[in-house]
């Protein structure tokens, strides 16, 4: 999606320790106008497949989830993170290591928005060790719905997540995948571009 790859060069800054920020445009101040090219582009590549409900996790997958959804009709769930020690058995939860603070949560769906017969997309801003997606994929099997797939807005391709998730048979459709960066020059290589 070429015109995300170019705002990912324009505006994005490469960061120490692999992170890329993003906050022009995606994580902090959002571009609602390239959200809806997103949320058009994930239509695209998820045509024909069933879909009625979207899923992300909170917070900055939430924004770009809602507008995803627009064009898909269905509504969005986001997982909450949570440090409550006591959850309730009306939840389904799991354990997620994050990859930006270094420490382990939990994320958590009511059970009352999550089960049998959905059919979710699972949508994320970034992919890099996985994850949070995994934990998004426990939550849906637990829960007995089925994952359509999942949409990542940039993925890091250097970074583990991804090979794994693919080996493991889940459609996963990444709109820009970063090959390489380097945070001395700020060059950012991008797959298939
Ligand atoms: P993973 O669980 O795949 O290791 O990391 C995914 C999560 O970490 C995403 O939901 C995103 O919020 C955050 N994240 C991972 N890498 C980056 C990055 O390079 N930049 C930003 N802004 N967030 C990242």
């Amino acid at each position: 999606m070429q015109i995300l790859l170019d705002r990912i060069r324009k505006d994005g800054v490469v960061k120490a320790g692999n992170v890329l920020k993003v906050d022009r445009f995606l994580n902090h101040q959002m571009d609602i106008g390239l959200f809806k090219e997103i949320g058009k582009e994930f239509k695209r590549r998820f045509e024909g497949t069933e879909i009625n409900k979207i899923l992300t996790i909170e917070a900055s997958g939430i924004g770009i989830a809602c507008i995803v959804a627009e064009y898909f009709d269905v509504p969005v769930v986001f997982a909450k993170k949570t440090k409550t020690k006591n959850i309730a058995g009306d939840v389904y939860t799991t354990k997620v290591e994050s990859f930006t603070h270094g420490t382990v949560y939990d994320i958590i769906v009511s059970k009352e928005f999550l089960g049998e017969g959905d059919k979710v997309l699972v949508i994320d801003d970034f992919l890099a060790n996985g994850k949070a997606l995994e934990g998004l994929t426990a939550l849906i099997k637990d829960s007995g719905a089925e994952l359509a797939g999942a949409g990542i807005v940039i993925e890091k391709g250097f970074q583990e997540g991804g090979k794994r998730i693919r080996e493991n048979g889940i459609r996963l459709e990444s709109l820009a995948i970063v090959d390489s960066m380097d945070d001395k020059t700020g060059e950012i290589v991008f797959r298939n571009e």
